[in-house]
């Protein structure tokens, strides 16, 4: 067999393998979905509106627009990892040192989000998809009355709702 024909049977073999493993896989894991953010909360449902805005993208805030998607999340409710990637850094949402002033910057899987108001387990190293990588803050502690949520935001800035 020649060299170039073994390369096509290589390329081949494998697409059929892809093809299969990915058949296998739930069918929203395939659209790109991420895994469930929160737990008490399976199906990644949305924050409505409140006192203090509303939670969908593009919202308003004040003269400025919501950047993420709010997933609505009870304080001290366990966060986990939407995709399998690493932890890239902290990602503070204020940087002013208040109760839910945290969170971490997560890429793999052709993803790149900030996740607010949680306190990490860990700030780097792996994480697979669904592993626990924090707790929400006590953000009622802030903003009495909110619906609860986990702030996630595309690093660059596009609408990640497709994706929840
Ligand atoms: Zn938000």
């Amino acid at each position: 067999m020649s060299a170039l024909s073994l390369v096509a049977l290589v390329t081949l073999v494998s697409t059929v393998f892809a093809n299969q493993l990915d058949a296998h896989l739930p069918l929203q894991q395939q659209q790109g979905h991420w895994a469930q953010i929160c737990s008490g909360n399976p199906t990644n449902k949305i924050r409505g509106c409140d006192r203090y805005g509303c939670g969908h993208f593009g919202a308003g805030r004040g003269s400025r627009k919501h950047k993420g998607v709010d997933v609505v999340c009870q304080d001290g409710s366990v966060v986990y990892a939407p995709f399998t990637g690493k932890i890239d850094k902290q990602a503070r949402p204020y940087g002013n040192g208040n109760a839910i002033d945290n969170g971490l910057q997560l890429s793999g899987s052709g993803f790149c989000i900030k996740m607010f108001y949680i306190k990490p387990v860990k700030y780097s190293g792996p994480v697979k998809r669904g592993e626990k990588i924090g707790v929400l803050l006590p953000m009622q502690r802030v903003y009495r009355g909110i619906t609860s949520h986990v702030h996630i935001q595309n690093c660059d800035l596009t609408d990640p709702t497709r994706n929840l």
